[in-house]
């Protein structure tokens, strides 16, 4: 049997992750020069110019060591983004070993440390990497000794590498084949393999990227997902390298794709097991999670006629997928739409970019909020309610109390900007926990937060006021009270209910004004005057008024230029599509975002 080594890269954004994984494919000669194109594993558009990587994908290797003897690399890539936790634990699964891998200039940021430590929970071998050694700037000191403090390794365990030039790739290489064990290879067991990506094919359904944990897996096997009881047949299966390579059988040990004609990612999820229906076995692999919608926010087309147009867009991107959820929803304001439910704030924008791209629908999206839990009593009996849509909150006088997410935040800064982060967490009604000074200026500070606070523009803030030196890590933490009330926001007496909010009771009255203040020079004025309110129940908590106007856009061109005038018209007409009628009330499309354009 061939020798395997299943590992994958650990790095914050930037740090040079794709980078390395280019020189790695290069020195073994997985891709040729013509064949190189930079950073290679990022491949969707949306990835590349946000420069993160959102899915995970793997490739395979032959690596040829220095004696000649033949080593098999599957290097398994991870997604670099909080909301992508729970796919990031089940690849770090597929793996024995990991390189972590850390920017000589930048030195640790909060992310790669919380993946780190779920890396040795899962009792990962770690390769410490010291990147961008040839940078002028770079504190191979300093930051080994961080490294040394957080993993307890010996400076002489760190690789000094340039993933740019190519210096210390050599060493890597073989320290990959050296440090991380290989895999145990059970192929007499039943199949359990592990499922750690997916993607959906129009024409051959879902491909499952799989790592065989037990047993062997053959071409033309009947297969069985367990979690969703899903079965199917392996029509094709195969390794993955630059393209999917088709073989006969996948083993223990093995990294690789299946394709069965899976109708949808929902009976395909990330992190079930897949086992064989001649022999199944058993139990699935412990971890297995569904996906929990943390974030939630209307989807509302501009055009009414374009709902179905929505809904099918929507049913698309689930296909490819299956963390996205959605139920329809009507609104008075903005008609038919859906409530969609996002992992977190990058799923949301980049379900919303993906809407806008692929689908070409004018979408007006709501301020996204999160879920609360609701005590309430009705007709003398108490009951608990989830809320996940501001308009849907209980009426106040039937609220017992209101239960919102916590979370534990992780914020790394350098040492001069630990007043900005402690008054940003306070302001967003924050609880300290403490801070841990590190080597080289840095200090890595723990708040408990409101979620609802951190959905808000809190990532913004945090690197504004640090000159995008921190970085932000959380974990879900518990359900607590607090005096949570809904503001809600009335137009000409109206109440538009995309615009209700839910908000702690301190800030509903700042919250209130600002909104009205900045409602004010969003909506253009109409021929008759437009009151502005904020209110919590029945009482109203601020105001501002839109003074009435005539406007006739074509007077000015006092009849002369036929062409001009239509031209006018055109634009004016172009304006209003991306409007929406309120009761009598023309509202820009943007109002309804207006929360997260305040200062
Ligand atoms: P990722 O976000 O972790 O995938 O990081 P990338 O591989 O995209 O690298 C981020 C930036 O750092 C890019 O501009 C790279 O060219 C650069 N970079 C990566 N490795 C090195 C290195 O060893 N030296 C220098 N000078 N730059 C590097
Ligand atoms: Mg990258």
């Amino acid at each position: 049997m061939s020798q395997i080594r299943n590992f994958c890269i650990i790095a914050h954004i930037d740090h040079g992750k794709s980078t390395l994984a280019d020189r790695l494919l290069e020195r073994t000669g997985a891709i040729t020069e013509r064949e190189m194109h930079e950073q290679i594993l990022d491949d969707m558009d949306l990835e590349r110019e946000r420069g993160i990587t959102i899915k995970s994908h793997a490739i395979q290797m032959d690596y040829e060591r220095p004696g000649g003897e033949h080593v098999t690399f599957n290097l398994i890539d991870t997604p670099g983004h909080v909301d992508f936790a729970y796919e990031v634990s089940r690849a770090l699964k597929a793996c024995e070993g990991a390189l972590v891998v850390v920017d000589a200039a930048q030195g640790i940021e909060a992310q790669t440390i919380s993946t780190l430590y779920q890396a040795i929970e899962q009792d990962l071998e770690i390769v410490p990497v010291l990147n961008k050694i040839d940078l002028p700037g770079a504190d191979p000191e300093g930051v080994g000794q961080q490294i040394v403090d957080l993993i307890g390794c010996d400076h002489e365990d760190i690789l000094h590498v340039s993933a740019k030039t190519g210096e210390g790739i050599d060493e890597l290489l073989e320290a990959v084949v050296e440090r991380i064990p290989g895999p145990a290879r059970n192929t007499d067991k039943p199949l359990r393999a592990l499922i750690f990506d997916s993607v959906f094919n129009t024409y051959r359904g879902s491909i499952v990227y799989v790592r065989v944990m037990e047993g062997t897996l053959h071409q033309g096997d009947g297969i069985r997902f367990m979690a969703t009881q899903k079965e199917y047949d392996a029509e094709e299966i195969g390794h993955l390298k630059l393209k999917q390579v088709q073989t006969d059988t996948l083993e223990a040990g093995d990294v690789g794709y299946v394709i069965g004609s899976v109708k949808s990612l929902q009976d395909a999820r990330v992190g079930d097991t897949l086992t064989r229906t001649d022999n199944p076995a058993d139990e699935p692999i412990p971890g297995y999670q569904e996906p929990k919608p943390m974030v939630f926010s209307g989807l509302f087309p501009t055009q009414s006629d374009e709902f179905e147009d929505l809904r099918s867009a929507l049913e698309k991107l689930q296909l490819n997928d299956a963390s996205l959820t959605y139920q329809p929803e009507t609104s008075k304001a903005l008609g038919f739409g859906f409530r969609a439910g996002f992992l977190g704030m990058l799923h949301m924008e980049i379900v919303q970019e993906r809407l806008d791209r692929e689908f070409d629908i004018d979408i007006i999206t709501t301020v996204p909020n999160v879920e609360y839990e609701v005590h309430i009593t009705e007709k003398n009996e108490q009951k608990k309610v989830i809320v996940d849509n501001p308009s849907e909150m209980p009426d106040p006088s039937k609220v017992d109390a209101v239960y919102e997410p916590y979370i534990q935040a992780s914020i790394i800064t350098p040492s001069d900007y630990i007043g900005p982060v402690m008054k940003l967490c306070e302001e967003k009604r924050g609880k300290y926990v403490n801070q841990i000074h590190m080597q080289s200026q840095r200090v890595d500070i723990t708040y408990e937060l409101p979620m609802a606070e951190v959905v808000f523009d809190f990532y913004d803030r945090l690197k504004s006021g640090t000159r995008g030196y921190a970085s932000l890590d959380y974990e879900f933490l518990e359900y607590r009270q607090g005096d949570l009330v809904r503001l809600d926001i009335l137009l000409n007496g109206d109440p538009v209910d995309a615009l209700s909010s839910i908000i702690h009771r301190d800030k509903a009255y700042d919250l209130g004004r600002k909104l009205c203040k900045k409602l004010k020079e969003l909506i253009s004025q109409h021929q008759f005057e437009i009151p502005i309110q904020a209110a919590i129940g029945s009482q109203v908590i601020a105001r501002e008024t839109i003074r009435a106007i005539r406007k006739d856009v074509t007077a000015k061109c006092y009849g002369g230029d036929i062409s001009r005038k239509r031209k006018l018209l055109e634009k004016q007409k172009e304006g209003k599509k991306r409007m929406k009628q309120v009761g009598t009330v023309e509202v820009p499309q943007e109002a309804f975002l207006a929360v997260l354009s305040m200062d």
